[in-house]
Formats: C-alpha cells, structure tokens, sequence
C-alpha cells in the first residue's frame, strides 16, 4: 500500500526559507513562543529550531522525508521533553508527512552533525521509538554507520529511499563532525563547521581540510544554500551576540551561499593557525592551540 510518488531527483525543490526565527526574548520566563518553531522548507524538508529562551544554544534541527526513512539531523540542547518536546514534534511531523503519503514500516534515522551536547541532548526521547535508529555521536559509530573506510578523504551516500543525502566528512570543529548534502534540495547542511556565528576551531589542520574539502564540493555540486547550525551574528556585519545571549532580536539570516564559505576559506588562510579571536563580517573564527 505505498503510494507512488515519484523519486526524488536531484535538485528536485528549491527550498523556501523565508522564514522569521524567533530568536528568544527580553525575559525568557515570559516568552511566549513554543519550545521548538517548526518550518516547512518544502513538502518533505521541515526545518525546526530551538527556543533561546529555553537555551541559549537555539540549535537548528533538520527533517528530511526519503520514501522509506525519514532523516533527523541533530536533537537539540536539552535533554527533559517537559523542556523540549522534539519527540513530539518530530512525531508530529512524521504522522502529518504519512497521512499526505501513506505507507507501512516507516523508518527514523536520528544522525548528528557533530557530538557536542547542544546537538544531541534528546537523543534519549527517541530510545523506545520504533523503527528507529541513533546513530553515533562518537567517530567509530558515526564510521560504522555510514561506512567511511578512509575517513576523512570520501564521502559516503545515505539513501533515504529514492532520496539520497551525501555524508562529508567535516572534522575540525568536533572529531566525528559531518556535513550532510541533500541532493533534492541542494541544501549543504555545515552543522558548526560554518554558520553565522562564533566559529570554534578544536583542530586546526582537520578543520582547514574539511573547509577545502566542502569548497571543492560545492565547486563540483549545484549547492543551494549553505545551513549551519546556530545564529550568533547581528545584522551588522562583523557584530556578533556574546555567547550566552538569548535574546538576539537583530539576528543575521540563517542561509549562507558558497561565497562566504570560500571567505572563510581565505580567513583561514590568513589566520594560518595563529591562536586567537579572528573577526570577520560573517562569523568570527576562535582558535586556541593547546
Ligand atoms: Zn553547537
């Protein structure tokens, strides 16, 4: 009983991201907004974000329908569904997306972009659910799962069932980091690697490669926009919040295009691995050699 929709090709829908993301609030006690906003990119693309006011952190999180499996990239800042219902929501959204294309045994795959706590804190809401997978967040799981075999040099592909999202490995910002490229949206998901925002560099020479690594990826590959993870910058260039602000309400624009990934590649460029706090209109780079 599937109903035929057709493959998904690549470049399929150009994703809509006109979206105003509430971006905390003076008090974040009296916020009135839900834990988590929601955002249809397209009809299988759902793109949700965490409230400031529940953490700082307002991690983005992505949803992506393939015909057999559904895709959540990331689960968030806080752990307690009475905080942060992502469960919910996210079952939500799967239920809405089956009744518009029914079909039996649909599969979850809950995957991240990197192992920091502010991207994997609910992973437990989806223990028990079924026909579920939770992959990694360490680099053997992440390694096993997707089935890199000369991590980080080849990207591997993740069917989702007539949509394929290509796996790049991005270690720099984390050890097991991965970007994730959707080919029917042309979407480049660049978890922390890229956003606009504080830029943490853990291991310079890992990160470096993955920045030339995604250049030369999107110099092969039509790439809609870039998606990283957080929000820290102002409208003003160059301005970032400080970290732990949670009330952004001149936040910069979550989508970046591949200029301004190949502007951080020329930064690192410049920096060449010297520690400190490098400022640029678009992100601010942060590296401490230890
Ligand atoms: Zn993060």
């Amino acid at each position: 009983m599937t109903s035929r929709t057709r493959t998904f090709g690549p470049g399929g829908r150009v994703p809509d991201l006109a979206v105003e993301w509430h971006a905390g609030w003076p008090s974040a006690k009296h916020d009135p907004a839900p834990e988590i906003q929601s955002h249809a990119a397209e009809e299988h693309t759902v793109i949700m974000r965490q409230n400031m006011s529940v953490n700082f952190e307002a991690p983005f999180m992505f949803l992506l329908f393939g015909h057999r499996s559904a895709l959540l990239i990331d689960t968030g800042a806080t752990a307690e569904p009475e905080y942060f219902p992502l469960r919910e929501v996210v079952d939500a959204h799967i239920a809405d997306w089956l009744e518009r294309h029914p079909r039996e045994d649909y599969r979850l795959i809950v995957a991240h972009t990197h192992g920091h706590g502010d991207h994997k804190a609910a992973d437990g809401q989806f223990a028990d659910r079924p026909r579920t997978r939770i992959v990694g967040p360490g680099l053997e799981a992440v390694t096993a799962f997707y089935g890199f075999d000369d991590w980080p040099a080849t990207p591997r592909e993740l069917d989702l069932g007539g949509r394929v999202v290509d796996v790049i490995p991005g270690p720099g910002h984390h050890a097991s980091a991965t970007v994730f490229y959707d080919r029917w949206t042309r979407l480049l998901l660049t978890g922390d690697t890229l956003y606009p925002g504080h830029l943490y560099v853990q291991d310079w020479d890992a990160y470096k490669a993955t920045v030339d690594r995604l250049v030369s990826w999107c110099d092969e590959h039509p790439v809609s926009h870039l998606l990283g993870c957080h929000v820290e910058m102002s409208t003003e260039p160059g301005e970032a919040y400080p970290r732990g602000w949670s009330h952004q309400p001149d936040e910069a624009a979550l989508p970046m295009k591949v200029e301004q990934l190949r502007a951080l590649q020329t930064a690192l460029e410049e920096i060449g691995g010297a520690p400190g706090v490098h400022e640029y209109d678009d992100f601010h780079i942060w590296y401490r050699a230890d």
